[in-house]
């Protein structure tokens, strides 16, 4: 344990200091579980099914009933090479199943089948961007989270609470799913920071498929373990919140634990190490228990499994069935359309909204232009109305027939987006006529153009003898006239270019 820790702290050297809270730097690493979305269980054939009847679905293995034998789940393996080669991670050709023995009443066999000294899943990294501020402050950096292994392991029944009074009921349907436990190194250095890698470790998993993702079933569940420390000292002790099952609620925890052990420590309390729940009601995180170390639960080799065995065959099997991954399609999009870093990130959150955009820039060829508006206008609407890009009531198609007409300079930018609420909305579906419609054709007849121009220039000489005179501003204020004047179809470069022709004679 004292090794791992030094590892820990040297680990850490090279890493960049994080924000300061109240003058102490933040140090969280990640448990993650993600079911599996096999069909059937990690070493039996009973259903991973989720809502069925209590008790219904574990069978004899599940229990670890005498006479009966594990047997791995060829689905389940695959799940976890296909986690491993998303992340860049090792693929170990021989790793091994330990019976993790703990009394637990959800818990009948007495010991978890998980991987402990030789993981499936070894090294690898996940990277993502952290946006911190808002609006113009808004800054983004790159961040990479390091992760230490992703291990196979089934999971345990359930305690039912609430429908029994003064009793707990036991439903061990859950029992013997698969689940691939993802742990990071402590990387993190903030509560936003340890969200925004919990999502793209969210995305990762359901864009391959492996997880269907769902946090409020219990497929992807955190533990956030939390330390504080002053600035290159050593690390703090950690105490582990369990079970973080929203990316609200992970924030709010991991905020209140980071108070909660300042206080403590400006208090001249030590921590202890704890396994902690936060309590959404209150906001507030409380010791479960005190911290099991590997030793209580005396791990030893699984006797009825053998070592799972990885050939390199395999592994490029499941490489060749894979879809292309978010990361990789990024630097596609960054290559192929020369789209900012940035850009090519949020438009690869899902299959879906990559799927949207690649269409739309199919059928127009504007790619910075369809992001932007992908980004911007369409991710407005799908977040106010809450909805998926499947869900959006404007096709990709229609998209790129308005981004046509804007990159042609039929219409602005302004004209544009009225065209498109026309189109949300749902009362046409076609832009050319809902342009001509609503009179939106931008003015292209430099003629009528320039009589406006001129009817603006006269009639307001204090912004003209200001412009002379320098004052740039005051170009703006023109330009704003003949736009209104012209009833916002002019093209403002031009009007630009215009005016600033005529002024300078
Ligand atoms: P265990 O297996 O007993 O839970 P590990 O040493 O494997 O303990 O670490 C579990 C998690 O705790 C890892 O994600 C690791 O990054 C994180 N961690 C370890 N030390 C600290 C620390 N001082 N502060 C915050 N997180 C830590
Ligand atoms: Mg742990």
């Amino acid at each position: 344990m004292s090794e791992t820790m030094n590892t820990f702290e040297a680990q850490q050297q090279g890493r960049p200091t994080g924000p300061l809270v109240h003058g102490y730097e933040v140090i969280i690493g990640f448990e993650t579980h993600a079911q599996l979305s096999t069909a059937s269980k990690i070493f039996s054939r009973a259903s991973t099914a989720f809502g069925a009847e209590p008790n219904t679905q574990a069978c004899a293995v599940d229990l670890a009933l005498p006479g009966t034998l594990p047997v791995m789940n060829k689905g389940a393996v695959e799940r976890a090479i296909e986690f491993g080669l998303a992340v860049n991670s090792h693929i170990a050709p021989r790793s091994i199943f330990a019976r993790k023995n703990y009394f637990y009443p959800d818990l009948p066999k007495g010991y978890q089948i998980s991987q402990f000294e030789i993981p499936v899943v070894q090294g690898g990294v996940v990277e993502f961007f952290l946006e911190t501020g808002k609006g113009a402050e808004v800054v983004r950096e790159k961040k990479s989270v390091r992760l230490v292994r992703a291990h196979l392991e089934e999971d345990a029944g359930k305690s039912l609470h609430e429908d029994f009074i003064g009793q707990t009921g036991i439903d061990l349907n859950r029992a013997g799913t698969p689940l691939l436990e993802i742990v990071t190194e402590p990387d993190m250095r903030s509560s936003s920071e340890a969200v925004a890698y919990a999502k793209e470790l969210h995305k990762i998993v359901t864009w391959i498929g492996i997880c269907d993702g769902n946090m409020q079933e219990g497929s992807f569940r955190c533990d956030a373990n939390v330390s504080v420390r002053k600035p290159g000292g050593p690390l703090g002790t950690r105490r582990e919140i369990k079970n973080l099952n929203s990316f609200k609620f992970m924030q709010q925890a991991i905020d209140y634990e980071v108070r909660w052990q300042i206080e403590q420590i400006e208090d001249g309390q030590r921590i202890e190490q704890a396994t902690v729940l936060f309590n959404p009601d209150s906001g507030e995180t409380r010791a479960m228990r005190t911290k099991e170390d590997a030793a209580d639960y005396r791990y030893f080799p699984d006797p009825d499994l053998p070592p799972l065995c990885i050939s390199e065959h395999w592994v490029q099997e499941v490489r060749g069935l894979m879809a292309e991954l978010p990361r990789v399609m990024a630097e596609r999009f960054v290559r192929d359309y020369g789209l900012p870093e940035y850009d090519a990130t949020q438009l690869t959150q899902s299959k879906a909204i990559a799927g949207y955009f690649e269409e739309t820039v199919k059928t127009c060829g504007q790619a910075k232009l369809a992001s932007n508006w992908i980004m911007g206008e369409v991710s407005r609407r799908l977040n106010t109305e809450d909805i998926g890009i499947e869900a959006a009531p404007v096709k990709a198609t229609q998209l790129a027939s308005l981004i046509s007409r804007i990159a042609d300079n039929t219409i602005s930018n302004n004209a544009a987006r009225q065209v498109f609420d026309t189109l949300w909305s749902g009362e046409s579906a076609d832009v050319d006529s809902i342009v001509e419609a609503k009179g939106l054709k931008q003015m292209n007849d430099t003629g009528a153009l320039e009589a406006i121009v001129d009817g603006v220039i006269a009639v307001n000489a204090k912004n003209v003898t200001e412009f002379k005179s320098g004052n740039e501003k005051a170009l703006n204020a023109l330009v704003g006239q003949i736009m209104k004047a012209s009833k916002g179809k002019a093209n403002p470069q031009q009007v630009n270019e215009l005016l600033r022709g005529k002024l300078s004679t």
